[in-house]
């Protein structure tokens, strides 16, 4: 095939620029982002026949130019960022945001998005307020600490308070402790980053009350303790908790500094799930500082909720970096309406949707999977409930598996993976994984308000 020819078939950029179809699209979305598409399309059609050996794919190619503009400027004026329905039975799949809002929390948030708020003006003074007004006694009330703050998220927590608490001095963690979170957060390389330096005690999987006692000098500022929350050492294993340390640390003066992750203010295992440790119980054995995340088990927006004694938390507040690292005023908000449901354990199980979907009893999401499942009649595939395991996500409880039911797809006509690709394509992409070349839906992650909409796009997308 003549490629020269082909290349010379483009048309100019002038001409493109006087074709109807192109000439709405300018006055739609404007002539300088029409000729950004144009000239990225065009590039685009070029690479193509670099590589094309068919000409009459170069042919067909060449004849969607206009098509692939108009698409592309569509493309370009629609956010990104859209919901997406996740069937992965994952509840808190990082990728995917972690913890949902609820709708009534997110009317809620509507009305304090669209108009301004008291988010940091106090009212009954007429003067500057704090923004962690709105959550500070709630935190307080239900956790037993002092006082309370957050800041963008749990990494960004154990900065500021090893920042705050223990600049230029050690820091003393138990090397059972060290662990890497993910995303490049390795507590060694924190503390560093914090301006301390790390004392490190005991071996892997065994350190005593000993080892801290003599790793003491007149330059420690801390203890810090790490809930190990994504690994386990499993066997002949002794770690130090935070009442044997308590002594020691009141005897010293050197405050006791606990990063518990997940953190959850309800004891899960009443609800078939593994004991994960409390913030209660965390506040009442001793610890000065405890910071934990806001959307893993808590399942409210993305945060670094601190508590803990007054002395320690207002000295956290003074830090400049604080200032840095500050909440966003939609999480502030989020985070007040979620801390209000954990007044009452019911409410929180109940309103908060990934508390909802961690404490679904399986009976229950196989009555679900059966609605699905029957909504998916007459459908071009084999279709059946099938037994499955959901599991917490975002490093939490991460040997935990939840029993599950999920809804198998096999088409009788296309491949899993065609078929869970295309899904991905959606307007509201259903994101789901795939077993024995079969797409499994778990419905443990999907609220029974997408039936429908599921239901209708597999039966437009199996023929
Ligand atoms: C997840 C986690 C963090 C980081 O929390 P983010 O809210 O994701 O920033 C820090 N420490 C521990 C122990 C964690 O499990």
């Amino acid at each position: 095939m003549d490629r020269n020819k082909l290349y010379r078939s483009i048309p100019k950029v002038d001409l493109l620029l006087e074709n109807s179809e192109i000439k709405d699209l300018v006055l739609k979305y404007g002539r300088e982002n029409v000729l950004y598409v144009i000239r990225k399309q065009i590039e685009a059609l070029r690479t193509f026949l670099d590589i094309c050996d068919s000409e009459e794919a170069a042919k067909d190619r060449m004849e969607g130019l206009v098509s692939a503009i108009a698409e592309g400027a569509r493309s370009m004026s629609r956010p990104s960022m859209k919901p997406v329905i996740n069937a992965t039975g994952t509840i808190l799949h990082t990728n995917l945001g972690r913890a949902p809002m609820s709708e009534e929390h997110a009317d809620r948030l509507r009305q304090l998005l669209v108009s301004y708020s008291n988010l940091e003006y106090d009212l009954k003074e007429g003067k500057r307020g704090e923004r962690y007004s709105h959550f500070e006694n709630l935190l307080c009330r239900i956790t037993g600490a002092q006082a309370a703050m957050a800041v963008n998220n749990n990494a960004a927590a154990v900065m500021l308070i090893l920042r705050s608490l223990a600049y230029g001095g050690e820091v003393i963690v138990s090397r059972g402790e060290l662990v890497e979170i993910g995303g490049k957060f390795r507590i060694p390389s924190v503390i560093e980053q914090s301006g301390c330096t790390l004392v490190e005690v005991g071996t892997t999987n065994k350190t005593h009350l000993s080892d801290y006692e003599n790793a003491i000098s007149e330059n420690t500022k801390a203890f810090l303790k790490v809930h190990t929350s994504n690994y386990s050492i499993l066997g002949f294993a002794e770690s130090v908790d935070i009442e044997e340390l308590k002594p020691i640390s009141q005897k010293t003066g050197i405050p006791i500094i606990e990063d518990l992750g997940s953190g959850t203010l309800i004891d899960l295992s009443k609800y078939g799930l593994s004991y994960e440790p409390t913030v209660q119980r965390s506040i009442q054995n001793g610890a000065d500082v405890v910071c934990f995340s806001g959307d893993k088990l808590l399942g409210g927006p993305q945060a670094g909720i601190i508590v803990g004694k007054k002395k320690y938390i207002d000295l956290i507040k003074k830090n400049q970096l604080t200032r840095a690292l500050r909440i966003g005023k939609f999480s502030a908000a989020a985070l007040e309406m979620v801390l209000l449901e954990y007044l009452d354990e019911n409410s929180a199980i109940k309103n908060i949707p990934a508390m909802k979907m961690m404490c679904e009893s399986c009976e229950n999401t196989a009555l679900r999977a059966e609605k699905l499942k029957n909504m998916l009649q007459g459908i071009q595939a084999n279709v059946s409930l099938e037994v499955c395991e959901s599991q917490l996500g975002g490093g939490s409880l991460p040997l935990e598996r939840i029993k599950s039911v999920a809804v198998a797809v096999r088409p009788f006509n296309m491949s899993a993976s065609e078929l869970e690709r295309q899904m991905r394509y959606l307007e509201v992409p259903i994101i789901s994984r795939i077993f024995n070349d079969t797409v499994y839906l778990d419905i443990r992650t999907i609220d029974s308000s997408y039936f429908e909409i599921i239901a209708k796009e597999l039966k437009r997308l199996i023929v």
